[in-house]
């Protein structure tokens, strides 16, 4: 069995040493193909492979359909939009995402936006705190549950929603109020921190309404998708309202434009940063390899994303 890490951004050596090592235990094979610049590359590496890791590199049905031997793709991380899932699913390929992995990663980038927005992206000025402020959670999963945690631990006024929680002893039990609607979530919260994956029914969710709906002064920080914003909603109302702001761990398309009219009230990373630590990065490639030997020897479809 041949286990194939393509990363066109690579993990860090710690990981792929640690991968090769729990590929080594089981008896399998390991190779590596990494800072691949053509699609072609991408395609002749995986012709051989058993099961594949990839980060944010595109699985397309093209790369499934030149690896034939191809039985579990897992992607190390929590979103999983690169993979074409029907593809895989179409093949009866196992496809997985490493869950949880990076989340503290991703919740401590979260509240460290939130300060340097209240503190006017560290330029001198007066800025304001974080504390005693509302925090709204917009999706309640690995990531929002933990940047609620470190709310509270700042003294913040946390309350989430989540379509898919609706028991409000979910919620309760880590001190948190439940939102009983989207549009109640923002329009108590100073700082809305986004959660939700990128599905059909969140693309372009987050626009002028809802931010036109927030209290004076509030701040959206995305370290979710760029795709669940409405980026035309989203200029207009920073347009019309000059007391908001947004801050984003994901370029938006329109970034340039965004820059340009709205200075301090505006800011991405250069590049998606939120599972970019050290830790994040050892986590979800373990986590990866453990998953691909658990299924290989024992079936275990834990983490499936395509049943
Ligand atoms: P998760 O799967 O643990 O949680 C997602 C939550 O979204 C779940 O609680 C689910 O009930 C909820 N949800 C599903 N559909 C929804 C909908 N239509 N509306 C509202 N909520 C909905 O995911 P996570 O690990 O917490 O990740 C959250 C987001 O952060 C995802 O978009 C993920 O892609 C992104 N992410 C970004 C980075 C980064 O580098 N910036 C890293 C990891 C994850």
């Amino acid at each position: 069995m041949k286990i194939l890490v393509a990363t066109e951004k690579p993990f860090s050596k710690q990981a792929t040493d640690g991968i090769a090592a729990i590929a080594k235990e089981a008896g399998y094979e390991c190779a590596l193909l990494e800072k691949y610049t053509s699609v072609d590359e991408f395609k002749a590496a995986v012709a051989d492979a058993d099961a594949l890791i990839v980060r944010s590199d595109k699985v397309t049905a093209d790369i499934i359909a030149a690896a034939p031997k191809l039985k579990i793709v897992v992607r190390a991380g929590a979103g999983y939009d690169n993979l074409d899932l029907a593809a895989c699913s179409a093949r009866g390929i196992v496809a997985m995402n490493t869950p949880g992995q990076n989340s503290n990663a991703v919740a401590e980038l979260a509240i460290a936006m939130m300060i340097f927005m209240a503190r006017n992206q560290f330029t001198p000025g007066t800025g304001t705190e974080i504390s005693g402020k509302r925090l709204g959670i917009h999706a309640y999963g690995n990531v929002g549950r933990i940047v609620a945690r470190y709310g509270k631990a700042f003294g913040m006024e946390v309350t989430a929603y989540d379509p898919f929680i609706t028991d409000a002893a979910v919620f309760e039990k880590d001190g948190v109020k439940m939102a009983s609607s989207v549009a109640e979530l923002y329009k108590n919260s100073d700082y809305l921190s986004l959660h939700i994956p990128a599905t059909p029914e969140t693309i372009n969710s987050i626009g002028y309404d809802l931010l036109m709906s927030m209290p004076k002064g509030a701040t959206l920080v995305n370290t979710a998708r760029k795709e669940v914003i409405d980026e035309a909603g989203l200029a207009k109302a920073l347009e019309e309202r000059t007391d908001l702001k947004y801050i984003t761990d994901i370029i938006p398309a329109t970034a340039s434009e965004l820059a340009e009219k709205f200075g301090k009230r505006f800011f991405t990373t250069p590049k998606k940063m939120g599972a970019e630590t050290a830790e994040a990065n050892v986590n979800a490639g373990l986590a990866a390899a453990r998953q691909i030997v658990s299924y290989l020897k024992d079936g275990v479809t834990k983490f499936q994303v395509n049943k």
